[in-house]
C-alpha cells in the first residue's frame, strides 16, 4: 500500500549516439559558430534548419538560442514596438511575457479554460486591443485552431505560436506552429528535442524570415543559410535591421539533427506512456481529467489533471503525499512563483486584470512531467499512488 516510485521526474534519456558522434566532429574540426565553415562545407545549424523546414513544410526556418528569443525575436520581425500590447495567455510560463517584455511591450493576458486551452470567447472580447497574439500552447493542449485564426484574421490580429510543448503535434493534420504567421520551438533540455538550450522558427513570409536572420546576427553571410529567402530580400531590409545576437550554434545543430530524424518514434513513445496515465487516473472522484479533442494530434510529454474547486489546503496536501512517495506533482494555483510553475499574476512587471474564472482553473490545474526514462510500469506505479492519496485526502476534505 506505501508503495515508493524512486525514478526522476527531470532525467530525460541520453542524446542519441548519432548525435554525440556528430557533436565529437564539430569538436575535432573546431568551427563551432554557424558561419565558421570550410570552402564548399554545409555547416550543421544551415543543415538543421533545412530538415526543420521539410519537416513541418514551412518555407523558411531559423535556428537560434533558445524558445524565448525565438518568440521575441518574431515579434520584432512582425514589427511589435515598444508600449506595444500583446495579446498572450494567462496560463503559460514565465518566458513566454517575458519574451514581450524583452521588447518593453506589454502583455495583455487572455483566460484559460477547463480544457487548459486559450478562452476563445475572452480572446474574442479583447482581440481588438493589439495587433498580435503570442499564442501559448501551454503543456501541449491545442485549443480549436480554426476558430482561433478566424478571430485573429478576422480582426487583422497576427498570430504568433510557442510550440514549446507541441513540437510534433498537430490540429487536423497541420504540424503545430503551421497555422500563424510564424511558429517558435524550444530545444531546451525538458521539451521534446534536447541540446541543452535552442531555439528554432519557421514561416512562410520571406520578409519576415529576413528580418529574424538579421536580427539573430547574421552579419551580412546570409547567403550562408539554407532556408532562407532570396538575397533581394534581404537587399530591402538590411539597413533596418539590428543585429540583436542570439545565434545557434553547429555544436547544437549536430546534436539536434538526428533527434529531429527521430521525433515521430519519440512522439509515439510519448503518448504511450501518456494512454497509460490517462487510464490509471480515470474514474477518481475529486480529479477530473483533460479530454483531448479528436481535430488534436498531441505529444503527452506532460498531463495534467484538475482538482476543481478543491481549497488550496486540500491540493498541497495531495501534493505533499504524492511528493513524500516519489511522486513530483507541479501545481499552477501557488500563490507565490516556485519552480517552473508561476501565475500571470505573479509577472509584477505586467499589469494584469483580475481574471475569476480562469483562476478558478488555475487553482486545480496539477501538472506532471513525463520523461521517457519512464517504464509503463513506473506509469502504473504513479498513477496507483496519485489515485490512493487523492482518495486519502479527497474523503476528508469532501
Ligand atoms: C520552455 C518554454 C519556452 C521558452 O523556451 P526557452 O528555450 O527555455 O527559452 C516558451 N514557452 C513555454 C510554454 C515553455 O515551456
Amino acid at each position: 500500500m506505501t508503495d515508493r516510485f524512486t525514478g526522476s521526474f527531470t532525467q530525460q534519456e541520453p542524446i542519441p549516439e548519432a548525435g554525440i558522434e556528430a557533436a565529437l566532429a564539430v569538436l575535432r574540426h573546431g568551427r563551432l559558430h554557424r558561419y565558421n565553415v570550410a570552402d564548399g562545407e554545409l555547416g550543421e545549424t544551415a543543415l538543421l534548419e533545412q530538415e526543420f523546414a521539410s519537416q513541418t513544410g514551412a518555407k523558411y526556418c531559423l535556428a537560434v538560442a533558445s524558445g524565448g528569443y525565438a518568440m521575441a525575436t518574431a515579434m520584432r520581425a512582425v514589427g511589435v514596438q515598444p508600449g506595444d500590447a500583446v495579446l498572450t495567455n494567462a496560463f503559460t510560463l514565465a518566458p513566454v511575457p517575458g519574451s514581450i517584455a524583452a521588447l518593453g511591450a506589454r502583455p495583455i493576458f487572455v483566460g484559460v479554460t477547463e480544457d487548459l486551452t486559450i478562452d476563445l470567447e475572452d480572446l474574442a472580447a479583447k482581440v481588438h486591443l493589439a495587433k498580435v497574439l503570442l499564442l501559448s500552447h501551454m503543456r501541449g493542449h491545442l485549443c480549436d485552431m480554426d476558430r482561433l485564426m478566424q478571430i485573429c484574421d478576422a480582426a487583422g490580429v497576427l498570430v504568433i505560436e510557442d510550440c514549446a510543448h507541441t513540437m510534433g503535434a498537430a490540429w487536423n493534420g497541420i504540424a503545430s506552429g503551421r497555422q500563424g504567421i510564424v511558429g517558435c520551438y524550444s530545444c531546451q533540455t525538458y521539451k521534446h528535442v534536447n541540446s541543452g538550450e535552442g531555439g528554432l522558427l519557421v514561416t512562410d513570409d520571406a520578409e519576415i524570415a529576413a528580418k529574424a536572420i538579421m536580427l539573430s546576427g547574421s552579419y551580412m553571410l546570409f547567403e550562408r543559410h539554407l532556408a532562407a529567402p532570396p538575397q533581394d530580400v534581404f537587399d530591402q531590409i538590411k539597413y533596418e535591421t539590428p543585429n540583436i545576437s542570439g545565434r545557434m550554434d553547429n555544436l547544437r545543430a549536430a546534436i539536434l539533427r538526428p533527434q529531429l530524424q527521430g521525433l515521430d518514434k519519440q512522439v509515439a513513445r510519448w503518448n504511450e506512456r501518456y494512454r497509460q496515465l490517462e487510464s490509471g487516473l480515470r474514474d477518481i472522484p475529486g480529479l477530473t481529467m483533460i479530454e483531448r479533442p479528436a481535430e488534436e494530434t498531441y505529444v503527452g510529454s506532460s498531463i495534467q489533471f484538475l482538482l476543481l474547486d478543491w481549497s488550496a489546503d486540500a491540493v498541497q496536501q495531495v501534493l505533499a503525499r504524492c511528493a513524500a512517495r516519489g511522486v513530483e506533482l507541479k501545481w499552477f494555483g501557488a500563490s507565490e512563483p516556485a519552480g517552473f510553475t508561476s501565475r500571470y499574476d505573479s509577472w509584477r512587471y505586467a499589469d494584469s486584470e483580475p481574471m475569476p474564472a480562469s483562476d478558478r482553473v488555475l487553482a486545480g490545474i496539477v501538472d506532471m512531467r513525463v520523461p521517457l526514462t519512464f517504464s509503463l510500469d513506473d506509469c502504473d506505479l504513479i498513477t496507483r499512488i496519485i489515485r490512493s492519496e487523492v482518495g486519502a485526502v479527497f474523503q476528508t476534505h469532501a
